[in-house]
């Protein structure tokens, strides 16, 4: 497995347009989850490319590459789970910009937000029938 530093930047560009055979992606894929200097090149890659005509950081977004689960998403929410994960998930949604993956984080936001709601509305409720039993004496 070749070093991410031996990685070409004209392999990154065959791996941004999915010219690279399966096998050489899901290797690239891997390299980026746990090499942050492969993960800024990329960066540069698509913001140069994003100039020129082709969009190609659209058409990476539009793909869905390499897109964390939402599982995965939750526990970067939740912060937890290994610091690689969630080093490459901020650069999945930060970086590329994944309008899927940003819509998964406003998702399990809310439904945070309501969970929360509904295990408070849970105490209230809990605390209302402990005070209807009234007080021991001490
Ligand atoms: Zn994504």
């Amino acid at each position: 497995m070749p070093s991410a530093d031996l990685i070409a930047d004209s392999t990154l560009e065959a791996y941004l347009s999915e010219q690279l055979p399966s096998a050489n992606a899901a290797e690239i894929e891997s390299q980026l989850r746990n090499s942050e200097s492969l993960r800024e090149r990329l960066a540069v890659i698509i913001a140069r490319r994003d100039v020129g005509q082709h969009g190609v950081g659209d058409i990476w977004r539009t793909a869905r590459l390499s897109c964390p689960t939402r599982v995965d998403v939750g526990r970067f929410l939740e912060g937890s789970g290994e610091v690689e994960e969630r080093d490459y998930i901020r650069f999945h949604l930060e970086r590329v910009g994944c309008r899927y993956c940003q819509a998964n984080v406003d998702d399990l936001r809310n439904s945070d937000r309501s969970e929360t709601d509904t295990s408070k509305r849970r105490k209230r409720y809990f605390e209302t029938s402990v005070g209807r039993l009234g007080h021991r004496p001490e």
